[in-house]
Formats: C-alpha cells, sequence, structure tokens
C-alpha cells in the first residue's frame, strides 16, 4: 500500500499533486533505505578471515552509517512537510471568515468582539480529532476552549495569559472536513496588524516556511501602513513572495450604482498593482488578475453552511454571484501557486539529497570494490566465491539507482512540469 511506483500521475487536482509527490518522495527513499539497510548489514556481517567485509574500511563503514540516519531524518521530516498559508490584514477585517468559508465550516471563532491574540494553526487531524495544542505543551486540550484562547490577551485567561501575540496555538480539525485538511494544507490565522506588532518575530517564527500569503482587507478603507509595512518587511526576508490580496466585504458596495463600483474597484486595483508590483516585487502587473480578488467572505461562508444544512437561511446583497465566483477564481488560483511552491521549496531538496546520498554511496561501492580488488589479488585465494556476497549487494544497488532515474524523470515530467505549464497556460 502507498507505493506510487507503476502508477500514473494525471491529477488535474493541484492539491493531489503535492501528496502525490509526497508519496513518490516516500516510495524513493524507502528504496534508498532498503539498499543502505542491505550494504551496512552486508560491511558488518560476520565471516571469515578473508571475507569481503574485512576488506571494508571504517570511513566507508562510518558513511554508510550516516547515510542511514539521513535518510531517517529526510523521511521524518517530509512525512511533515505540508503547504502552509498565513493570513494578515487588519483586525475585524474578516481574516478568520475567510478561513472558515475555506474550509467550509466555522473551525475559527469570528466577529465583531472577537479578536484573534496569537497565531492559530488549523490543520487535519484524524477522525472525529477536534482538538488545540498550545506550544510548549504537548498535552491536548478541548476545542471549546479556542474562543477563551483568542481572548487570552485581553481577558488576562490564567491558563493562557502567558501566551504572547507571538505564541502558536495548532488548532486539529478533522481532515475528512475539508477537501485542504485532506491535502495536507494548513492556514494560519494571525493576530491583527494593528495590534502591537512585533513583525520580525513573527515573520522569524511563522513565515519563513510559508507558501503563500493572503492578505486580507477591507474594501471600505484603504491598504493602511501598518498592513504595507508587514510585507514589505517579508519581502526582505522571503524574495519574491507570494502575495494574494483579498478585498474582503465588497458586498458592502452593493448599493452603489454598477458605474460607481466599477470606479472605486479599479482605484482599489491601482492601488494594490501598485503595491504588489512595485512595491514589493512580488508578481507581474499581467500576474495581478490572479491575486487579487473581491469577494465577501461572510456571503461565501453563509452559503456554504447554508448548502451542508447548517443554516437555514444565508446572508446575500445584490451581486452575489459575481462576488461567489471570485471567490471560487480565488480558490482555485490559490491552491495551484501554493502546491506549485511547496513542491518546489520542499521536495526539490529532499530530491536533491536522495541524488547526493546515491552518488556518495556509488563511490563508497567504488572503494570498496578497488579494494576488495586489490586484496584479492594479494591473497591469491578463490576470493570469487566469498565476494559473490558483494557483488549481489552492488548489483542491487545498480537496479535501484536505475529505478531511482525512471521516478526522478517522472517527478520532473509529471510533477513539476505539469505544474508549470498550468501556471503558464493562464
Ligand atoms: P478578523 O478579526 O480579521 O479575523 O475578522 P473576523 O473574521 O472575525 O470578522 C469580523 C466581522 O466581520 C465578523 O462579524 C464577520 O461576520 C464580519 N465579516 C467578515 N467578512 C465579511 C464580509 O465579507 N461582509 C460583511 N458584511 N461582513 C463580514
Amino acid at each position: 500500500a502507498g507505493d506510487t511506483r507503476g502508477r500514473r500521475h494525471d491529477s488535474q487536482d493541484p492539491l493531489k499533486r503535492f501528496t502525490d509527490a509526497k508519496l513518490q518522495m516516500r516510495d524513493i527513499y524507502k528504496d534508498l533505505e532498503e539498499c543502505v539497510v542491505d550494504l551496512s548489514k552486508f560491511y558488518h556481517a560476520e565471516g571469515d578471515d578473508d571475507s569481503a567485509h574485512k576488506f571494508v574500511p571504517a570511513k566507508e563503514i562510518a558513511e554508510v552509517a550516516r547515510f542511514k540516519e539521513s535518510i531517517l531524518t529526510i523521511k521524518e521530516m517530509f512525512n511533515r512537510d505540508k503547504m502552509k498559508v498565513v493570513f494578515f490584514g487588519r483586525t475585524s477585517n474578516g481574516k478568520s471568515t475567510v478561513i472558515n468559508s475555506m474550509l467550509h465550516s466555522k473551525v475559527l471563532p469570528q466577529g465583531m468582539g472577537h479578536t484573534t491574540a496569537c497565531f492559530l494553526q488549523v490543520e487535519g487531524g484524524s477522525e472525529n480529532e477536534r482538538m488545540l495544542q498550545i506550544e510548549g505543551s504537548d498535552a491536548k486540550r478541548p476545542f471549546a476552549e479556542l474562543h477563551n484562547l483568542g481572548h487570552a490577551l485581553s481577558s488576562g485567561n490564567s491558563a493562557t495569559s502567558a501566551l504572547g501575540t507571538n505564541a502558536l496555538v495548532t488548532v486539529l480539525y478533522p481532515k475528512a472536513s475539508s477537501k485542504l485538511l485532506q491535502n495536507d494544507v494548513v492556514l494560519v490565522d494571525s493576530p491583527g496588524v494593528d495590534l502591537s506588532p512585533e513583525f520580525d518575530s513573527w515573520i522569524d517564527k511563522h513565515c519563513l516556511d510559508a507558501d503563500v500569503f493572503v492578505l486580507v482587507c477591507n474594501s471600505e478603507s484603504t491598504l493602511t501602513q501598518a498592513e504595507k509595512n508587514f510585507f514589505l518587511r517579508v519581502a526582505k526576508r522571503l524574495s519574491r513572495p507570494n502575495v494574494f490580496i483579498l478585498n474582503n466585504r465588497w458586498d458592502a458596495s452593493s448599493s452603489e450604482p454598477e458605474q460607481q463600483i466599477e470606479q472605486v474597484r479599479n482605484q482599489h486595483m491601482q492601488r494594490f498593482i501598485h503595491f504588489l508590483v512595485d512595491e514589493l516585487k512580488s508578481c507581474t502587473a499581467l500576474e495581478c488578475k490572479d491575486r487579487v480578488f473581491f469577494i465577501s467572505a461572510r456571503e461565501v461562508l453563509e452559503h456554504r453552511l447554508k448548502d451542508k444544512g447548517d443554516v437555514e437561511r444565508a446572508y446575500e446583497q445584490d451581486g452575489y454571484p459575481r462576488r461567489a465566483k471570485e471567490f471560487t477564481s480565488f480558490e482555485t488560483s490559490f491552491e495551484r501557486c501554493i502546491s506549485k511552491s511547496a513542491i518546489r521549496t520542499k521536495f526539490e531538496a529532499h530530491d536533491r539529497r536522495a541524488r547526493e546520498i546515491i552518488s556518495d554511496m556509488r563511490d563508497n561501492l567504488d572503494a570498496v570494490t578497488n579494494l576488495a580488488t586489490r586484496e584479492k589479488q594479494r591473497l591469491k585465494l578463490n576470493f570469487e566465491l566469498k565476494n559473490r556476497e558483494f557483488l549481489e549487494c552492488r548489483k542491487a544497488f545498480a537496479d535501484f539507482e536505475h529505478r531511482y532515474r525512471e521516478q526522478q524523470q517522472r517527478i520532473r515530467q509529471e510533477v513539476h512540469l505539469k505544474v508549470s505549464a498550468d501556471f503558464h497556460e493562464e
């Protein structure tokens, strides 16, 4: 189970491509580990004085032990790899509502009286698992405490008052409940950028491994300097960060005449383009149409809850269909962008490391083969017989190498190229 060899990777769903790439990576490292374990067993095998392992120098033996360790570390790493998106914006712009809309559920507390006082990271847990985990403690807390945690700073709640705005609370929510959680996307809500921001420590702790940033703005006001400053700092640390801008509460414009709505929209759009292209250098002017969206998270969330039968009536204003369509366009662009970025930043490094280990392993085998050949001549014994085990090991490795090269090509062609092709189709 879980073996992707021979499986066709023609998924059209960008999020699935990340999970496919993860499975392929798992197969590659499984094969690689088997080879290394075999070689290590062989190097350590008990035997006669003239058995092959006697020729293996300590350096080569130690190197194989290091390969084993590296492989274990990398396996743990990519099993933990996720696609990460962080949401920023001022308090009450609708960050929590956007996240809930994308999850089709009211996972995070939202509302005028509610402020997110620390970083809340939503990720998929097992079936029926609704829990919280506060950083620094392994204990799982009841989901119902989430509302209080959000208020931790203002209420001085004793259990959580030590949490600063930079603290992280992980919200484990059943994977099956949403496509995003199922496919290893984690969504991080942040404290409002207007709340005593500690930008640099926020960036160090929560943003360096983010694949995508979403700035949630309020369409009733303009982009504030605090919002801009935060992203300008991010762009100093990460070159060309993937930034989406959601101009939320666009339903508020619905009572205005059509012509005026377009005018306001264009005005906002010009400012956003200037910000993304000239100030942040995050994308080109052409790409902005896939980065800036005019939406109403509240309408989308309520309609999605209604579709699930959670509420009877959904809030909506004139012009809802266009805003709803724009929200799904945002989701499509977002999914492509996050999957492409995560495959590139997370798996390319693992792939490179696998190639390095293979090349080092080849050198290791060559060194031992040369030594064994020399020793064989020196001893002038009928060595071939004893040496057969080693030759078999070498052959198994050569087979693996061949299979790996094929796998690799598949990853390159079917995953990377496909993802980038999708982008260039746009
Ligand atoms: P946050 O502080 O940025 O997380 O903001 P919340 O998601 O808690 O939203 C603050 C309030 O704005 C809530 O009462 C939401 O229902 C409301 N809200 C969010 N999005 C919209 C929207 O698109 N339109 C309208 N009219 N209200 C919204």
